[in-house]
């Protein structure tokens, strides 16, 4: 029996987020005026190692995890990455590793991931239009690298690739068709995110979130659409169908229509903090109880103790919180 919440909801997943460092500034996620020179990101002596990282995902699993993702700020910046994928295969129990990534440098990083044991990736691509993209990251990053890195995953057998795209009013959302009609018939499936509140930094408008639903009236104006049935209980995603038959999109209404009655999500920060919730203000440390001898017993206490009093439900309850209300950076938690 997994364990369960307050709310009965069950420990399902790992979020591992193995780095807060990241080279793409995303206005969204990590705006250059905040994440500049001066900003402080953790030392390599702070983050948790791979060992700490793989005791910690064991623990988890023996909970219920069964499904893990590596995230970050950008997990393929962490050195060696592919060695914690290999050391996280080897954990008994977990049916699914998979990595999120802007996947920058994946072409050339992906066949090490595979051979590794990742089984899936999803990739961050917000338009498929290259001056639009290139403003989106803030570093210039060219669309068609992306596109590189998805198409080198996929013939390795890392796909079909889910790609991620935030959308916000007024930025990409002129866009929106453009990628749906990229990526229709290719077998990959493009998942529309509204644009949310996370961490401090992004100065989130309400007015700047394009509805799920608004996104999934344009695409079947010109494609039409029909609802397809969760693949799994939880899945976040809600999906259409191409009535043509040319795939599949899928949307996720974190803001306007939240889920949290179905998160199933334990999130462990790079430095080894666990949270519970994506705009979580504090977590609870793992590092200090596991650098100070702490046993296997002592830390699935801890684990078991987070999950079993955990309550939260902000974006159900998002219009009560009040507008300083401190939240964690989405480049430190993951996403
Ligand atoms: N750097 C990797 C990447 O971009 O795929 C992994 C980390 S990133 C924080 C994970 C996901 O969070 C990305 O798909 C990103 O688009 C999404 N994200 C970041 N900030 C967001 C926001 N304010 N609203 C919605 N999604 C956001
Ligand atoms: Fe980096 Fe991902 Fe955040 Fe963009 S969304 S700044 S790629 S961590
Ligand atoms: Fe889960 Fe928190 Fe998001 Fe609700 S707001 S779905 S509890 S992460």
């Amino acid at each position: 029996m997994p364990t369960l919440d307050t709310l009965g909801r069950p420990v399902r997943d790992l979020r591992i987020s193995v780095t807060d460092r990241c080279n793409f500034r995303c206005r969204y996620c990590m705006p250059r005026e905040v994440f500049d020179q001066e900003w402080v990101y953790l030392r390599h002596t702070e983050l948790l190692t791979f060992e700490e990282i793989t005791r910690i995902t064991r623990l988890a699993v023996e909970l219920g995890v069964e499904k893990v993702r590596l995230t970050g700020g950008e997990p393929l910046l962490r050195k060696d990455v592919h060695l914690l994928i290999g050391m996280l295969s080897g954990v008994d129990g977990m049916t699914d590793l998979a990595m999120t990534t802007n996947a920058s440098v994946l072409a050339r990083r992906a066949e090490a991931l595979r051979d590794a044991g990742l089984q899936r990736i999803t990739v961050s691509l917000d338009s498929i239009d290259d001056e639009v993209f290139r403003a989106m990251n803030d570093v210039d990053f060219p669309v068609e690298r992306v596109l590189e890195g998805i198409d080198v995953a996929a013939s390795l057998g890392l796909g079909p690739v889910k790609v991620n795209a935030v959308v916000q009013r007024g930025v990409n959302d002129h866009t929106i068709e453009d990628l749906a009609g990229h990526f229709r018939g290719t077998g990959h499936t493009v998942r529309y995110i509204e644009y949310m509140d996370v961490g401090m930094s992004n100065g989130w408008k309400l007015d700047d979130v394009v509805s799920a639903a608004e996104i999934v009236e344009r695409i079947n104006d010109r494609w039409p659409l029909e609802a397809v049935p969760p693949s799994y209980p939880g899945e976040v995603a809600t999906r259409f169908r191409y009535l043509d038959g040319e795939g599949e999109i899928g949307v996720i209404g974190s803001v306007t229509q939240p889920f949290c009655g179905n998160c199933t999500r334990l999130r462990l920060s790079a430095e080894g903090q666990l949270y519970t919730c994506l705009f979580a203000g504090t977590g609870t440390d793992l590092k200090g109880p596991i650098r100070t001898g702490a046993s296997d017993d002592d830390l699935r206490g801890i684990l078991e103790g987070v999950w079993t009093k955990r309550s939260d439900r902000y974006s159900e309850r998002r219009s009560e919180h009040t507008p300083g209300w401190e939240r964690v950076e989405m480049s430190y938690i993951g996403g």
